[in-house]
């Protein structure tokens, strides 16, 4: 019988001084190792648990660069390649300076799952660097991201590993990064997604997380015969989920009452509407200038959503940004659903006290799930030369978020009827790459 307080010391003693990456093994052993004991005991001697939790291969190199003023600069980049049991290493690039391994292996981790949940052929694995794109001219971002390519091209390949975007690499950035592989490899493939829809690219892919998260956040609300006509939701974050995430909202008929960046939150007690959202977006970390347009707004400096009345409330900024004050005051304000724009965005406690309270949670690993979706499916078009029209990828999109739901449901069910969404996602996502690995032998 596996026990989960000798597992947690066994992977905390292999992985000294990587919290981030602890956090997110301690949230999905909890509900792994009892449905192993009950249902598949046979995975405790095929040593599953131990050989997910070791990264297939982890890669760290040197990334030197020459800024503007032509001094020479120094990164470290990495690619984390968790497990290809069900199909070549898939996850996106962050480029920030809170980059470190801990970081990349909790994320790599948590796309083995997301990944085998879309149900579509792709494994896990994250990269990235610890380079701040924040205050670099566009000349700097170009010079970083093929000095970074320079060296990365020798592990990835579109049938091995097929790294995308995440924090601080959006179309910009995978254009340079794919420009320099072609170079250097005279190869025209489907190494990278998140391509421009000229060059490779799929029609969705900049909207899917955000789209992928309400067509999720739809049918939990579906499951109990209500819609998201006139809800209201809290968005953290300004970047390309939160703003997709905003969109489909609000197109949806629900009132989307913040958004917010680092400096601060944007609230306004009438909702966005479409036309607010593109102003938006025009203003760059300036989210102040907002409310001299338009009065019904009040900017809040470094204040986070949470403290404001929500039905719903989407994390859509970084991990770890929701903490149990806030889930607390959430629920406290009669929040009744919480849904993970982003990676791992509420801390261990937090989940704890969602869980408690009985809303309805769906993790980052099944509801932004969306983004990595659409990547699949730019694969499968790379690979077979086409491109499909935007409202059949979306329609696609619209049918993996639905399949998702069905399987956090099928494992999620609890006594009383409780959807237990995060012990779904942890069970549906594991139980296929377990049997693949098994398959496969050692
Ligand atoms: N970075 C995104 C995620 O966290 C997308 C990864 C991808 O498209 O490969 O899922």
């Amino acid at each position: 019988m596996l026990n989960l307080n000798t597992f947690i010391k066994y992977v905390e003693k292999r992985n000294p001084n990587e919290p981030e990456f602890l956090q997110a093994v301690i949230e999905v052993l909890e509900d792994l190792i009892p449905y192993i004991n009950e249902y598949h005991p046979e995975f405790e001697g095929l040593k599953i648990l131990e050989r997910l939790t070791e990264p297939e291969r982890v890669i760290s190199f040197r990334v030197a660069w020459l800024d503007d003023d032509n001094q020479i600069q120094v990164n470290r980049g990495y690619r984390v390649q968790m497990n290809s049991a069900i199909g070549p290493y898939k996850g996106g690039l962050r480029f920030a300076p809170s980059v470190n391994l801990s970081v990349l292996k909790f994320l790599a981790f948590e796309q083995v799952f997301k990944n085998s949940l879309t149900s579509l052929p792709i494994g896990g694995g994250k990269g990235g660097a610890d380079f701040d794109p924040k205050g670099k001219s566009d000349n700097e971002i170009m010079r970083f991201c093929q000095s970074f390519m320079t060296e990365l091209y020798r592990h990835i390949g579109a049938d091995t590993d097929v790294p995308a975007g995440d924090i601080g690499v959006g179309g910009r950035e995978i254009g340079y990064l794919f420009g320099q592989y072609k170079r250097i490899q005279n190869n025209f493939t489907g190494v990278l997604t998140g391509k421009g829809v000229n060059w490779g690219g799929s029609y969705i892919r900049p909207e899917a997380t955000g789209y992928g998260l309400l067509y999720f956040v739809g049918c939990i609300y579906d499951s109990i015969n209500e819609n998201l006509e006139g809800k209201t939701v809290a968005i953290s974050g300004a970047g390309n989920v939160a703003y997709f995430a905003a969109e489909k909202a609000i197109s949806l008929g629900a009132r989307v009452i913040t958004i917010s960046n680092s400096s601060g939150t944007l609230y306004d007690k009438e909702g966005l509407t479409l036309e607010k959202l593109s102003f938006i977006n025009t203003l760059g970390r300036d989210l102040n200038k907002f409310t001299k347009k338009y009065k019904t707004a009040t900017f809040h400096p470094g204040e986070k959503p949470w403290q404001f009345k929500c039905d719903i409330a989407l994390p859509c900024a970084t991990e770890n940004e929701l903490n149990e004050a806030d889930a607390k005051k959430l629920i406290k304000n009669g929040c009744k659903c919480v849904a993970e724009g982003a990676n791992m965005p509420s801390t261990a406690e937090a989940v704890k006290v969602f869980l408690k309270a009985k809303v309805f949670f769906g993790p980052g690993k099944a509801a932004n799930a969306g983004g990595v979706a659409v990547s699949g499916l730019e694969m499968s078009q790379n690979s077979i030369g086409q491109q499909w029209s935007a409202s059949k990828v979306d329609g696609r999109l619209k049918n993996i978020m639905e399949n998702i739901h069905k399987t956090c449901v099928r494992y999620g069910k609890e006594e009383g009827g409780y959807i237990n969404y995060l012990k779904g996602a942890n069970i549906g996502g594991f139980i296929k790459v377990a049997e693949a690995m098994k398959s496969q032998g050692v």
